[in-house]
């Protein structure tokens, strides 16, 4: 399915953002001129280590806004992480949403030295035991087969540095709060947070509070208006 480009696109650069070079090569070979509102907003300030909650919805490019971080962080690294740890977790409501945001990793991130797995129920957890014992730098995953790789001891979050709740009000919505919750004990005090979301329902806010550390807030508008390259029209039929 071809995506469209977004629409608000600004005048600043990657390069003024920060981004290290094997990320800006990335950047131009995906054709990406500018980086959107959320990608301005949110880069310099997750380059400096700040906790962040972002309002905003798929479309605006926030996936590139929190994974381009990461993977600067790691170009300074030359260590491999250790057996059964990860450096960066990434926790997505569905299975379809976390395959994409680790395609995103391993596109952005082309030239950048990183191992990446995907953690998602529905598959035999054997292929997921053995990567996880080999320990990855990023991890993308959904909470509920996350917490039973960590409850089984498959994985340990204790050297976990920086975790992104990419859209928070789906995966309250599909009662995946408690289960997070168990996750984020076991993640280590001295960590980045991110926590990103189109809405901020009451348990979202709470959830924010309890577990990120004076978190700049970054919003974008969305519009919901209909795709215009898409034509519509009603039929009625006799029943
Ligand atoms: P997302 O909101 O993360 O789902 O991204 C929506 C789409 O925008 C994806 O297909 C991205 O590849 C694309 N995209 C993200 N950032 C940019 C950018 N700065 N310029 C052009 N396209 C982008």
């Amino acid at each position: 399915m071809a995506v469209a480009e977004p629409k608000d696109i600004s005048l600043t650069t990657f390069e003024n953002l920060g981004l290290a070079e094997p990320l800006l090569a990335a950047l131009e070979a995906e054709g990406y001129r500018a980086p959107t509102p959320i990608q301005e907003k949110a880069i310099p300030l997750l380059l400096k280590g700040q906790d962040m909650i972002g309002i905003a919805q798929t479309g605006t490019g926030k996936t590139a806004a929190f994974v381009l971080p990461i993977l600067d962080e790691l170009a300074d690294v030359n260590k491999k992480p250790n057996s059964k740890t990860c450096r960066a977790l990434i926790i997505a409501p569905t299975r379809e949403l976390a395959s994409q945001i680790a395609e995103n990793v391993t596109r952005y991130g082309q030239q950048v030295r990183h191992s990446s797995a995907v953690v998602v129920g529905g598959v035999k957890p054997g292929g997921q035991v053995r990567k996880l014992a080999r320990g990855v730098d990023v991890l993308v995953a959904t909470p509920g087969r996350l917490l039973d790789h960590v409850q089984s001891g498959a994985l340990r979050l204790d050297e976990t540095t920086t975790v992104v709740l990419d859209e928070a009000d789906q995966m309250l919505d599909m009662g995946f709060i408690p289960s997070i919750r168990k996750i984020m004990a076991r993640l280590p005090k001295d960590r980045q947070t991110l926590l990103f979301s189109a809405t901020m329902p009451k348990q979202i806010k709470s959830l924010a509070a309890d577990f990120l550390d004076d978190p700049a807030e970054v919003s974008v508008a969305s519009e919901s208006k209909p795709v215009e390259r898409i034509e519509q029209s009603v039929i009625e039929c006799a029943r």
